[in-house]
């Protein structure tokens, strides 16, 4: 796809998000494809090492092939990770390849404990467009504790080599970026909680210096970017609170036997019926004022995801969007359903529906998601919002 016709499908985006369309005559532009969702790590910040053993496992190729075929040309670009790490999969090197042939964008984000010269090697000349390695730390102390099993100098030289590679090869791609999680992080509103302003201005300058010490590590390579990026809650199944700067799993804790018990009965999805929705719909503000009040007047903001992307986990299912971590609003099966079907169907509509109404309260895993507490502008979170025109005007 080219750029114009990318920024004309921007625009259809936003006017259809603004107006909270329910249907949306256009393609999804992001498509997140899972290549693995197993991982070799143990983070802090990641809800990964919970997943059950059934959850476990890697994209076939010959699925994949048959989603980049029915994508290409229409989509923007392909993000090919999520839940694990993407490099288990051992055909990495023949997917990427696959969609950079059929003119399909492709971005990897990886912990970088897998990388090896040769493996760089193969990645840059397969055409891969973006590689963003997660290294949540400046210091070994910092990262150790982020990243539980991966070595802070085994990691980094591993993110060197790569640069080097790219820097031999005189490739333009891919994209480099490195990605930090801000440690210590709360979510809006308690952000200045039990931190004095002397105490957070020593705090902000002993770590400018960890970060200057830390990218001179990268001098006279192409790292094109570094991104301080704040955690997100994986849709309430971690808390970002400044407990002794811990994270902590909450839901069980929020809502113990209760949370355990719909999965246990296999209910993928918590999205009511569409007639109930269509009542709903009809009731509309009645029944927005409805949700408020059980949800203690609580306002939500409205996710951009359900307008303009989908996410595939490693055996098809399609789900809303990548917070959706356990898989609990499921749209459909790419090996069944056209994507442009599932794009339009019924859960979706009724998803963007609520979102219209701002009734999520009764949806997990939307009503405990810090995406609808973030402050936004024009409607869209103002963190992802640069992001997300970086992604889509600038490279
Ligand atoms: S609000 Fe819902 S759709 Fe949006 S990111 Fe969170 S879990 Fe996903």
């Amino acid at each position: 796809m080219n750029k114009l016709n990318h920024i004309f499908n921007l625009l259809r985006i936003s006017t259809n998000f603004w107006f909270k369309r329910e249907f949306c005559g256009y393609f999804p532009i992001r498509i997140w494809i899972e290549l693995s969702s197993r991982c070799n790590l143990n983070c802090r910040f990641c809800v990964n090492k919970n997943l059950p053993a059934r959850e476990k496992g890697d994209m076939d190729i010959g699925l994949y092939t048959k989603i980049i075929d029915e994508i290409a040309g229409k989509v923007f670009d392909v993000n090919l990770f999520h839940r694990g790490e993407p490099l288990l999969n051992k055909n990495i090197i023949p997917m990427i390849a696959y969609a950079n042939k059929k003119g399909v964008r492709t971005r990897i984000h990886t912990n970088a404990t897998l990388l090896s010269p040769e493996l760089d090697r193969k990645m840059i000349m397969a055409g891969l467009d973006l590689i963003s390695f997660s290294f949540d730390g400046f210091t070994k102390e910092e990262y150790e504790r982020n990243r539980d099993g991966a070595i802070f100098e085994k990691s980094l030289a591993n993110i060197i080599d790569f640069l080097k590679v790219k820097k031999d090869l005189k490739s333009r791609k891919p994209c480099t970026i490195i990605q930090v999680i801000q440690s210590g992080e709360t979510l809006s509103g308690n952000e200045k909680l039990g931190q004095e302003r002397a105490e957070q201005n020593r705090a902000k300058k002993k770590r400018a210096g960890q970060k200057r010490a830390f990218l001179g590590n990268f001098r006279g390579l192409p790292l094109d970017k570094i991104v301080i990026r704040k955690p997100h809650n994986w849709g309430g199944l971690l808390a970002i609170d400044k407990i002794n700067g811990e994270t902590r799993e909450t839901r069980e804790v929020a809502e113990g036997a209760n949370i355990e018990v719909k999965i246990k009965a296999g209910v993928k999805t918590e999205v009511k019926p569409d007639v109930e929705a269509e009542a709903e719909a009809k009731a509309g503000a009645e029944a927005k004022a409805g949700a408020e009040a059980k949800a203690g007047a609580e306002k939500y903001a409205c996710c951009t995801f359900p307008w303009y992307s989908l996410t595939v986990f490693y055996d098809g299912r399609v789900f809303l969007c990548p917070q959706d971590f356990e898989g609990k609003i499921c749209l459909g099966d790419v090996s069944r359903e056209k994507i442009e079907e599932i794009f339009n169907g019924r859960i979706i509509r009724d998803m963007r529906r609520r979102f219209r109404y701002g009734t999520i309260a009764d949806i997990v895993p939307c009503r405990d998601c810090d995406r609808v507490r973030r402050k936004t502008f024009m409607g869209i979170p103002l963190e992802y919002l640069k992001i997300f025109l970086r992604d889509n005007l600038m490279e």
